[in-house]
């Protein structure tokens, strides 16, 4: 129910991930999940075969449900759709011949159990065998069990008709809340019904930050204790750019935050138009801007937001999702048509980068199984391609194949030793040998072959480094996580993963300083790029190429060419003498 909001109330502010950007102002409408208890409840023998029936209804309804899901997500925009399509796939298989539904069974005639108390008994028995399995991917685990759990209670609600979740019955433009948003959860939501969302748990880097950014509308995850505090009606501002939830805003807010809705139309306007304009300072220093790219359907994006080229193709998409290895041919058709899609604009491919937090369900059976504690600090990246160089291989042959199309470059992840670039080297000239040998068609010059500089170890090293690297790319995001030692997925206002470090500005001085003295070309691809408020420190560092997700483009386009580069040294040299990351905002805002 929509209660006006009681205006005597002070404003409470919050602040969460910025998921996507844009100002929403509205009531609040809590999209509160049903509580769901289900009782130990038994069965007598001669309610075995009435149990299973009703169990088959319950699924049969189930996958009717899903069914309808999967044919909304045609009118969600390309990127919701390729997201969450393969949820709703994994959903379906669990309501076919699965562990899941076998084990209900057995539970119900063996145990006598009740249909709900024996499904949510055993997906809690498979949720915690998938917890227990011996691979070293814990976040990739805990995704599959949830998902095991969450298929369990749609199950359960059809057997007890208990609610779902409502996300229809709120005013127009309503600022959706609650407390955690899943993946199909998000494919469920109109974006012209709302204003924006906010949750109080997610991070910025999960599957429905993904999809939130897809639909176009302001958002803000992981703003904790915000649902205690934003009780439906009450009237909230927030900004997706920011993070920032202003609730019971006194007039003054109000009337700042309609005007600043006013201002980015405006300035959307004027982003549109700086596509053309050439990116350079105020003093004609050129700075390459190229873009991200994660999934393919980005590819349109790309091609709009003024980019020139992909300064960084993650190639891990290629090998999702997927029960079987992608080879050679299937991998360089894939190249071949980004590659064309570029027309000309160079592509630069990093070979598979799986480990640790990166989940490749395919290669799981890749992965040694030596118990790592830290897997962040273990088997990842490139170490884990030269354990494995049948998978380098194919991809490098699969890369050259393509490379016909188009200028390509080929990066390896998270290298962090000499040793790990010679040995690469042994394999693309083996690839390139073995191409030449059966007449494929191939350019006449060899792609280039380049490094992420992304452990603090390969920044040090970087003038080791650059005698062996066509050219680097420093990925700060990882960077700042090894240099910091601290996890890059952690809460907001934790304070302890900060890229503007001067520690991190050092080594990005150092790595730039290397590549220069070498001549060879250095790119920065991490989200540091796509800060405007950063660029020209980064300039001022000596980074005159910037590859950043595509949206960004215009914004760091238009910061670029409103500095010299005389501003942008000074900035840095005064940054790289500060102590502390919160200094260096002094000096950016300065
Ligand atoms: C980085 O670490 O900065 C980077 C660009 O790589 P990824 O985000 O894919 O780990
Ligand atoms: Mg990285």
């Amino acid at each position: 129910m929509i209660q006006k909001s009681p205006r005597s109330r002070r404003e409470i502010r919050f602040t969460g991930h910025p998921i996507s950007p844009g100002i929403g102002i509205g009531p609040v409408f809590e999209a509160a999940e049903p509580v769901l208890t289900v009782p130990h409840r038994k069965i007598s023998a001669s309610d075995i075969a009435a149990e299973n029936a009703r169990l088959d209804e319950a699924v049969a309804q189930s996958r009717k449900q899903l069914g309808k899901l999967k044919t909304r997500l045609a009118s969600l925009p390309e990127q919701s759709e390729a997201e969450i399509s393969p949820l709703i796939d994994a959903y379906l298989h669990m309501l076919g011949a699965s562990r899941l539904l076998r084990g209900v069974k057995t539970r119900i005639s063996d145990q006598l159990l009740a249909a709900e108390t024996a499904m949510m008994e055993q997906a809690e028995s498979v949720a915690a065998a998938i917890l227990a399995m011996p691979d070293a991917d814990h976040a990739g685990r805990a995704r599959r069990a949830d998902e095991v759990r969450e298929i369990a209670r749609r199950v359960v609600r059809n057997l007890t008709r208990l609610p779902f979740r409502n996300f229809s019955d709120h005013a127009p433009g309503s600022i959706l809340a609650a407390e955690a948003l899943r993946p199909s959860d998000a494919a469920l939501i109109q974006p012209s019904h709302f204003a924006g969302v906010i949750t109080a748990e997610g991070g910025a880097d999960g599957h429905t930050a993904v999809m939130l950014r897809a639909l176009g509308l302001p958002a803000i995850l992981g703003a904790t204790g915000v649902l205690d505090a934003a009780k439906p009606g009450t009237i909230a501002i927030i900004d997706g750019e920011t993070g920032e939830i202003v609730l019971n805003p006194s007039a003054h807010s109000l009337h700042a935050a309609r005007a600043r809705l006013a201002a980015r139309a405006r300035t959307q306007r004027a982003l549109s138009r700086l596509q053309l304009l050439p990116s350079e300072t105020t003093d004609k220093v050129p700075v390459a801007l190229q873009a991200n790219l994660e999934l393919p359907f980005e590819l349109p994006m790309i091609a709009q937001s003024g980019a020139h080229g992909i300064g960084l193709l993650r190639s891990e998409f290629i090998f999702m999702n997927r029960e079987d290895l992608p080879d050679e041919n299937a991998q360089s058709e894939i190249y071949r048509a980004i590659i064309e899609a570029m027309d000309g604009d160079p592509v630069t491919i990093r070979v598979l980068d799986w480990g640790s937090d990166k989940d490749v369900e395919v290669l799981n059976s890749y992965l040694p199984d030596t118990g790592e504690a830290n897997p962040a600090l273990g088997l990842r990246g490139i170490r884990l391609l030269l354990r494995n160089p049948e998978l380098l291989e194919t991809q490098m042959a699969a890369i050259l194949r393509a490379s016909i199309a188009g200028p390509v470059r080929i990066m390896l992840p998270m290298v962090g030793f000499q040793s790990e670039i010679i040995a690469a080297w042994e394999i693309y000239d083996r690839v390139w040998r073995r191409l030449k040998r059966r007449n494929i068609r191939l350019p006449a010059i060899r792609p280039p072959l380049g490094i992420m500089i992304e452990t603090p170890a390969a920044a040090l090293a970087a003038r080791h480094l650059a005698k062996h690297a066509d050219f680097f790319s420093i990925g700060t995001n990882d960077l700042t996580m090894y240099t910091l030692a601290a996890d890059r997925g952690l809460p907001m206002g934790s304070g302890l993963y900060d890229p503007l470090d001067p520690t991190i500005l050092r080594l990005i001085l150092e790595t730039a300083a290397a590549a220069a003295a070498a001549k060879i070309p250095v790119s920065l691809c991490g989200e540091l790029a796509s800060r405007p408020e950063a660029v020209p420190l980064l300039i001022g560092l000596g980074i005159r190429e910037l590859s950043m997700h595509g949206n960004a483009i215009p914004r760091v386009k238009r910061a670029i060419r409103n500095v010299s580069l005389k501003q942008c040294t000074e900035m840095a040299t005064a940054a790289l003498a500060a102590t502390t990351g919160d200094e260096v905002r002094q000096i950016i805002r300065a």
